[in-house]
């Protein structure tokens, strides 16, 4: 057998980093596994403004460098490799991985939600060449441009600003009569003079040549359809949690696929926890998953202790 690990850690988010941070300072041997770079959905927020004591908005990327700083620092080890699934073996975990199985006591499912998609035609064949899931990835290349976003939650809000910022032509568009963002989020747009809400509308099709050049909308009241002319249309409908490697578990999903946990973290399967925003859970924000990812290292702890009969009673 290789080295096996206390705490094997899959996703570099704010949940899987924080939960590094705590684990590797309580001396569990920790290993976090990410295939990207680490930092998650932060790693698209411009101004991180909502985060404790961080006064001066800070930049996502620089957050979550910071974090994996920190977790390296109090001696958490980083693998880059994808991992493809996870079953149990006598007594421990095995995480097979694009670089090899990986051996551990206790497994952390951080890998948090991709975006949805429309499913609208036309959606597909234009990504990259004005569909965006990504404002502030792509918004740069559509400066002063018209462009669409599709969505009512906290993130369709966020986007829609931080796009107003780089072009006064915004149109958002949401499929009921009001947002279900928070209220500071929603008002924010609605009092912006740069975007024009259009409430009650839905995204038909997306029409273009070489690159994106209009958009059919529907009225859902009155069921009035139109195409207008648009650059680009950036999509913030929510997302779907990265869960598809856990098969082998049977790990326990609420319905829509959140992995489901006791509030130590502990999913359905002994030893198995999960943290952020793959977590069933009410309110998702960068503070909640590293919150998630501390209490998921303190549970992986006692969890471990009661294995080994060390356990504080
Ligand atoms: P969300 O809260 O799930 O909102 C998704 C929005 O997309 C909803 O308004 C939904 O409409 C709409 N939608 C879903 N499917 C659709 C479809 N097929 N066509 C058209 N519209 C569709 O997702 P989110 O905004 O990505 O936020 C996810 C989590 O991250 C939330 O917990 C949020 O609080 C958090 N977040 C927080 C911040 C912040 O605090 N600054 C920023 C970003 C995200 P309905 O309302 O009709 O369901």
């Amino acid at each position: 057998m290789g080295q096996l690990y206390d705490f094997a850690i899959v996703g570099a988010g704010a949940a899987g980093l924080s939960a590094a941070q705590y684990g590797a300072r309580a001396n569990l041997k920790t290993l976090v596994i990410e295939e990207l770079a680490p930092g998650g959905q932060a790693l698209l927020i411009d101004n991180l403004e909502n985060y404790p004591g961080i006064v001066e908005p800070i930049n996502g990327y620089d957050l979550s460098d910071r974090m994996r700083t920190q977790a390296e620092r109090f001696g958490s080890s980083f693998l880059d490799a994808s991992v493809l699934k996870v079953h149990r073996a006598a007594g421990h975990f095995v995480i097979e991985t694009s670089s090899g199985p990986v051996e551990s006591l206790t497994v952390l499912v951080a890998t948090g939600a991709e975006h949805r998609q429309l499913g609208i035609p036309g959606e597909q064949a234009f990504v990259g060449k004005g569909v965006s899931y990504c404002a502030t990835c792509d918004g740069p290349f559509f400066k002063s441009k018209r462009m669409l976003v599709v969505g009512g939650g906290d993130a369709a809000c966020d986007e829609a600003t931080y796009l107003s910022k780089l072009s006064g032509q915004i149109v958002m568009i949401h499929r009921r009569d009001r947002f279900r963002a928070q209220k500071a989020l929603a008002e924010r747009v609605l009092s912006n003079p740069s975007i024009e809400v259009r409430f009650n509308t839905i995204a038909k099709e997306i029409r273009g040549d070489t690159k994106l050049r209009s958009i059919v909308l529907e009225d859902v009241v009155n069921h009035k359809v139109v195409e207008e002319p648009f650059e680009a249309i950036f999509v913030f409908i929510g997302s779907i949690p990265r869960t598809g490697f856990l098969t082998d578990t049977g790990v326990q999903m609420d319905e829509t696929g959140y992995i489901v946990t006791d509030c130590g973290m502990q999913s359905s399967v002994p030893g198995l926890f999960a943290a952020g925003d793959v977590r069933s859970t009410p309110f998702r924000q960068l503070i909640t998953a590293a919150a998630d990812g501390a209490i998921a290292a303190h549970s992986a702890a006692n969890y471990i202790d009661e294995q080994r009969g060390q356990a504080y009673r």
